[in-house]
């Protein structure tokens, strides 16, 4: 899973880094209404997502 803090404290999940920019696009168009460019939030994702454990997730990856 990929882990993204927002600015304002939205914290969004998503189980890879283009579902992540989904869902930080989304969040964006809903809280940050024509703040953000696509281009403004794939950079943010790539300097700030991270990497994030499910916990007791033991999810077989094939
Ligand atoms: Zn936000």
């Amino acid at each position: 899973m990929r882990g993204f803090d927002c600015a304002c404290g939205e914290y969004i999940q998503a189980e890879n880094d283009e579902k992540l920019f989904q869902q930080m696009r989304s969040h964006a168009d809903q809280e940050h209404k024509d703040q953000f460019s696509d281009a403004q939030l794939q950079s943010m994702r790539n300097q700030s997502a991270y990497d994030v454990r499910e916990e007791g997730g033991d999810q077989p990856l094939i």
